[in-house]
């Protein structure tokens, strides 16, 4: 017998379940239409179909034309393919190997860049950011230099939730002529979002974010952005991502991308509400808490804390036993845990930055489950303080 109550899930910002919707749209492409779209016959003819209405309904979403999509497994692949297939592409005629990122970026930013700098002779450098892992416009206008190939500042902030203001600097970007990238993995959950408003010239989006499947995402690539692909092979994706096309997931990239874009403001108005909830309850009940990122400017369904005086893995660890879902910033490495990049950079000691703590709401959150969250909290805090 399992006496163990069904758990709260807290974690939106790590994954979501899939929507009913999206996978009932999938499921015919596991089986009666399972064809390569490469195939000449029907059965490949169906599959390519299938594959190129899901390309241009995000299109439409998007504002931007089919081709300017490329399909990807996910946020990570997508950031890497665009910072790696612009710098590879670019790097030599002139000489253009300067990357300026943000100190706050998902490490599939953070780290292709390194490997980058590591291997393919860029230069990378930080933008400044405020103590809310805000990006000024103006310090990007400032720090561009002639070399500069491209920056990439991410959009909805995966563990801080600020948002940044994307289109103003893609404007500074589209003056000095300079390519912009952002990685909008969690801003596309929750936002509407138009490629000509933006003013983004690439843009990453995965679908595991807004109740769509795991391991499937796009690259936006505006047309005259040269980039050469990270994956050779077959012709998929107009050349730039070889290997079979994961139609089925495609398929539900597609609807949950559709389904997000046209029911954000129904989802963010109950989020909002309760996102408020929890963190003016929790500010004001735990002595010695802290909100990360920006109090306004963030993801609609966003919380994240810093507790003093507490281990955050230690921290997930008690909730999770007592049936909440969430997440600590720092990597718990066997015993060792190491304090998030993301918060030592934004000024908080790494004996701070231990005590991390995110809750991330989902379209289905209710306040029941948030009251009786507010109602634990504050005395595990102050067991595990003891
Ligand atoms: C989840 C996430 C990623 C990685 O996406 P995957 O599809 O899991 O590879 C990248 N950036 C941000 C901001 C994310 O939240």
């Amino acid at each position: 017998m399992n006496f163990k109550k069904k758990s709260v899930y807290l974690d939106y910002a790590a994954t979501t379940p899939i929507d009913e919707r999206v996978l009932k749209s999938m499921c015919p492409f596991f089986q009666t239409k399972f064809g390569n779209p490469s195939s000449i016959h029907q059965f490949g003819q169906d599959a390519e179909v299938a594959l190129e209405n899901a390309r241009s309904s995000i299109a439409i979403n998007l504002n931007c034309s089919e081709s300017e999509i490329i399909f990807t497994s996910g946020g990570s692949e997508s950031n890497n393919l665009a910072l790696k297939g612009l710098l590879i592409a670019r790097r030599e005629f002139p000489l253009k190997n300067h990357i300026l990122i943000t100190p706050v970026e998902h490490p599939a930013i953070t780290m292709t860049a390194k490997h980058l700098a590591h291997y393919y002779g860029a230069e990378v450098e930080f933008l400044r950011v405020d103590s809310c892992g805000l990006v000024d416009p103006d310090e990007v206008k400032n720090r561009i230099r002639s070399n500069t190939l491209l920056v990439s500042v991410i959009f909805g902030n995966n563990e801080i939730g600020t948002l940044n203001p994307i289109s103003e600097i893609g404007k500074v970007c589209r003056e000095k002529e300079v390519i912009f990238h952002t990685d909008a993995v969690q801003a596309a959950a929750h936002l509407r979002i138009n490629v000509e408003e933006l003013l983004v010239d690439m843009m990453s989006v995965g679908a595991h974010k807004f109740y769509g499947p795991k391991g499937v995402g796009f690259l936006y690539v505006r047309r005259g952005t040269n980039i050469v692909p990270t994956q050779n092979g077959g012709n998929q994706e107009y050349g730039f991502r070889a290997g079979t096309e994961n139609v089925p997931n495609i398929v539900g990239l597609a609807v949950s991308f559709d389904i997000a874009q046209h029911e954000y403001k129904i989802r963010t108005e109950n989020m909002l509400k309760l996102r408020d909830r929890l963190i003016s309850n929790i500010l004001e009940k735990i002595p010695k808490s802290y909100l990360t990122g920006h109090p306004r400017l963030r993801l609609p369904n966003h919380t994240s804390f810093i507790f003093e005086n507490i281990d955050g893995n230690q921290l997930v660890i008690r909730l999770d036993l007592d049936g909440y879902a969430c997440s600590s910033g720092s990597a718990c490495k066997t015993g060792n845990p190491e304090p998030s990049e993301v918060l030592t950079a934004l000024g908080n000691t790494p004996a701070l930055a231990l005590g991390s703590m995110r809750a991330t709401l989902g379209m289905n959150t209710n306040s029941d489950d948030i009251e009786r969250f507010l109602e634990k909290l504050p005395s595990i805090i102050e067991d595990l303080r003891e």
